[in-house]
């Protein structure tokens, strides 16, 4: 027989998908293996002992104390610390720009700073460039060898002048190899093609995939894909690579050697405007709250979306009863959402339903079921009466709103 492994991309598919019917069936028996790279690797599926939680949910145990002999668990604050990669002398580096929304790396920045691994190999850097304050404690895991922080007012708000004044001053310090940004409407989109123009680059836009040297992009109203050469300049989409989860980087904060010229803007930031968030597309809403069958008051739901400032989406069943617009239909059928924060009301987690929303950042479930497929995808769950949950959610953000007037006052 030939030595030739031969891999069944379904089978693995199914092996990762932990709602796939035939999911269990294969699964290995192994719980603990050494991975390709020399790491340990654990299949906490395979792991028999666990321990039924408060809500009578069972959880495993990945500490390890249950599979060492020892039947105590250890404190919840025991964290697995990832081995720790360091790039003393890069022979290169890697710049990434991203868009850190809400003053936080966003699940695109991460795939971003995967993809900035790849191209880096062993011997490159990756530096992050980040304007003004943010609030991310996790550059380190994220894979960031060298942060570049630039603070200051010229930064903030919308000033993409100001910030290619930066960027260039980064090019002629660290002359990166490649430069990363998201194309994204949140900044990275604009700000990479201005840079582009600016070093006189002509970027790969929409890109998903830098294999083998080459760069595929979308075009054509994504119906094409444009494969060339991986220029110097990739504005990536998001998934364009898998985000880093084996390693530990330094985040090691460096800083510009000359000060970055202020320039006089010809753009002036007017602030933010208020909108209306029923208005925006559910595709680009950063906070849907979404009902389903489970939800039986509607004029309760909608009050409720309106307190919490968020877009409104539903599940097919309750689109298909009448209850909200085709629009709002999030799902395989439906929008592909994109939410940092995903609240799904009474909505079970079919698997058409849960395709729609695999890019949102956090998603939060209320259900009466603890059982259900949505309980099991979320990041936070809340068992109970959808209405009495609504109810006292409303209750709570007024009463902060209007302990926040008062302090105000
Ligand atoms: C080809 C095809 C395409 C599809 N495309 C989509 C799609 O794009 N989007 C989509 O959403 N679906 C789609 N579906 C339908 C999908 O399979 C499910 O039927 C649908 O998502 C279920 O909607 P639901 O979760 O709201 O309802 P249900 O499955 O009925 O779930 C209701 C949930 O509410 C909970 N609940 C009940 N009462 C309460 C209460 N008082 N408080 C709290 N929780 C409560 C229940 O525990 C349950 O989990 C598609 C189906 C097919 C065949």
């Amino acid at each position: 027989m030939s030595d030739i492994i031969r891999r069944d991309p379904r089978a693995e598919r199914i092996a990762r998908n932990r709602l796939h019917p035939l999911h269990a069936a294969l699964q290995t028996q192994q719980t603990q293996w050494m991975g390709p790279n020399g790491l340990v690797r654990k299949n906490p599926h395979a792991i028999a002992a666990g321990f039924i939680g408060p809500a009578g949910l069972k959880r495993i145990d990945r500490s390890g104390a249950q599979q060492g002999g020892s039947n105590k668990r250890q404190s919840s604050s025991a964290v697995v610390q990832l081995p720790l990669h360091v790039v003393e002398q890069p022979a290169f580096v890697i710049a990434v720009v991203p868009d850190m929304v809400g003053g936080r790396l966003s699940s695109h920045d991460k795939d971003l700073l995967g993809l900035a691994h790849q191209l880096a190999g062993k011997d490159g850097a990756v530096l992050a460039v980040v304007f003004g304050e943010h609030k991310e404690a996790a550059f380190d895991t994220a894979g960031v060898d060298r942060l570049l922080q630039l603070e200051g007012d010229e930064y903030s708000g919308y000033s993409p002048e100001q910030r290619v004044l930066a960027l260039r001053a980064v090019e002629n310090q660290y002359n990166p190899r490649h430069w990363l940004l998201p194309d994204s409407r949140t900044g990275g989109g604009e700000l990479g093609r201005r840079l582009a123009s600016s070093l006189g680059e002509r970027p790969a836009t929409r890109v998903w995939q830098v294999k083998d040297g080459k760069s595929t992009g979308r075009a054509g109203a994504g119906r094409e894909d444009i494969a060339r050469a991986a220029p110097r300049l990739l504005l990536a989409a998001a998934e364009c690579a898998e985000p880093v989860s084996e390693t530990r980087h330094e985040a090691r904060a460096v800083k510009l050697s000359d000060p970055v010229a202020r320039n006089l803007p010809r753009i002036e930031d007017l602030g933010s405007v208020a909108v209306d968030p029923a208005q925006i597309p559910m595709a680009e809403s950063e906070f849907i709250l979404s009902g389903g069958n489970g939800v039986k008051d509607w004029a309760l739901f909608h009050r409720a979306a309106v307190a919490l400032g968020a877009t409104e989406g539903a599940s097919r069943v309750a689109v298909d009863d009448g209850h909200m617009p085709r629009g709002r239909q999030v799902g395989a059928t439906g929008t592909w959402v994109t939410a940092r924060v995903y609240l799904a009301v009474g909505i079970s987690g079919a698997i058409q339903h849960l395709q729609g929303i695999g890019a949102c950042d956090k998603v939060v479930a209320i259900n009466l079921d603890p059982g259900c497929d949505m309980i099991k995808r979320a990041d936070m769950a809340v068992i109970g009466d959808a209405a009495a949950i609504l109810q006292a959610l409303i209750e709570r953000v007024e009463a902060h709103r209007q302990g926040a007037k008062r302090d105000a006052a």
